[in-house]
């Protein structure tokens, strides 16, 4: 096997005339393998799928901006066709870039909510975004019913204030039916915000919220098809799709990312895989059927889990499981239902924690 005239493995018959090859190779320990990563072959592809569809450009910036880009990678001035990118991403930008930005964290929040035509997994209907203008860093929550909206209001505004001992001065958001409850405009101007509404029909004026909404909808999208995951994981999708936004250098922040500028620390990109490829999952001892069970079974993985250092992975039957022990392999995609398809031959875990209830660390 080449690659770049470089041979990768090579193999020959024991005996002459042979047409039986031998590898010599060495099995590794799932636990005691640490870095995973130096059986992988990086390329501008893979980077570009483990980010979430960005451009060159972007990608390019990446290596100087975040942690873990792999070194030596040539990013080329042309672009090859991305599959994810040619079903996912939606053709001219409607909402033209605003010149004006907070200048502080916080200063200006942007709010936005988007309903799906298909119930999530979690039978999640809608999303509802708290924007930073000034860091450009998003914070995603899944709801059932646009009602939820204030209790996810009042968990982020909690967050925040905790976690970065900060107030909002401006709220904008549009004049939607979930702004309009009183609870919720009564709840952000007893908090002392001053609170902005778009004119109806009028989504522009909400400009920086509304890119944003459309930029993590053409990642989710992209990287929910370019591996053919079924509609009502979207909200896998869409949770992973911020994530990676979040860590992504952006030309309006300087190439800076929103998570640098909100937490004044580069990101490591180094856990990031393709959404939806497979992987090899680590089964703890106490939950194999006995000491002949596999130790790690094929999964599909969906990206990190809300709020916490662990991925989230598919297994059959339809199940959930959260690790942060797996080998993965990025050439297994496409091909979910293939990887659903073998019985399950090990009892399943609990769910460990609730996803329903997240308001996401993303
Ligand atoms: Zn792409």
């Amino acid at each position: 096997m080449l690659e770049n005239k470089n041979t990768i493995v090579q193999c020959k018959p024991l005996l002459p005339g042979q047409s039986l090859y031998w590898l010599d190779a060495s099995t590794v320990d799932l636990l005691e393998y640490n870095d995973a990563n130096a059986s992988i072959i990086y390329n501008d592809d893979l980077m570009h799928r483990h980010l979430g569809c960005p451009s060159k450009e972007v990608l390019r910036c990446a290596k100087d901006h975040t942690k873990g880009f792999p070194k030596g990678i040539n990013i080329p001035t042309t672009t090859g066709l991305c599959p994810g990118c040619a079903q996912g991403k939606m053709p001219a930008a409607s909402h033209p870039p605003s010149d004006t930005r907070a200048k502080a964290r916080f200063e200006w929040i942007h709010s936005n909510l988007k309903s799906f035509p298909v119930p999530s997994y979690h039978k999640y209907k809608y999303f509802i975004v708290f924007f930073n203008d000034y860091t450009s860093f998003a914070w995603i929550t899944l709801l059932w019913d646009k009602a939820s909206a204030i209790t996810a209001l009042k968990q982020w505004l909690a967050l925040i204030k905790n976690q970065f001992n900060a107030t909002i001065k401006e709220w904008m958001s549009d004049a939607g039916g979930e702004y309009k409850l009183g609870a919720f405009i009564k709840h952000l101007k007893d908090a002392g915000i001053t609170v902005l509404q778009s004119a109806p029909y009028t989504p522009q004026q909400n400009g920086h919220a509304e890119r944003f909404m459309r930029t993590i909808m053409d990642k989710a999208q992209a990287m929910r098809l370019d591996t053919c995951l079924p509609q009502s994981w979207w909200e896998f999708a869409v949770n992973h799709a911020a994530h990676c936004y979040n860590r992504t250098p952006m030309s309006c922040l300087k190439w800076q990312t929103p998570y640098y500028l909100l937490n004044n620390e580069i990101p490591d990109i180094s856990h990031l895989r393709v959404f939806g490829c497979g992987a090899y999952v680590h089964i703890p001892e106490a939950h194999q059927v006995n000491k002949l069970s596999p130790k790690s079974e094929l999964m599909v993985y969906l990206g990190r889990g809300p709020g916490m250092k662990a991925n989230i992975f598919m297994c059959t039957p339809n199940t959930l499981f959260y690790s942060d022990k797996a080998l993965f392999d990025e050439t297994l995609h496409q091909c979910f239902d293939r990887l659903l398809d073998p019985p399950c031959v090990t009892p399943r875990l609990a769910l460990s924690c609730d996803v329903r209830s997240s308001l996401s660390s993303s």
